[in-house]
């Protein structure tokens, strides 16, 4: 490990919100993706609770400007 590795900025921190739920996880699994006009794919992720059971995607995919 070098001096810079505990310096510098640390990563943004991990995870993001359950496509089928809304709520933040750290642990995030990739359940699928879809085409955007704008971004050229949206990833969509679920918590290991909607893991199996993912539900109609209810994240606000399109409003991150
Ligand atoms: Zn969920």
């Amino acid at each position: 490990m070098t001096r810079d590795a505990l310096t510098t900025t640390p990563p943004t921190p991990s995870g993001t919100h359950c496509c089928t739920c809304g709520r933040w996880t750290t642990a995030p699994v990739v359940i699928g993706y879809t085409s955007a006009r704008d971004t050229g794919f949206t990833t969509h992720h679920a918590c290991p609770h909607h893991l199996t059971a993912p539900g109609p995607c209810t994240a606000d995919h399109g409003s991150a400007t």
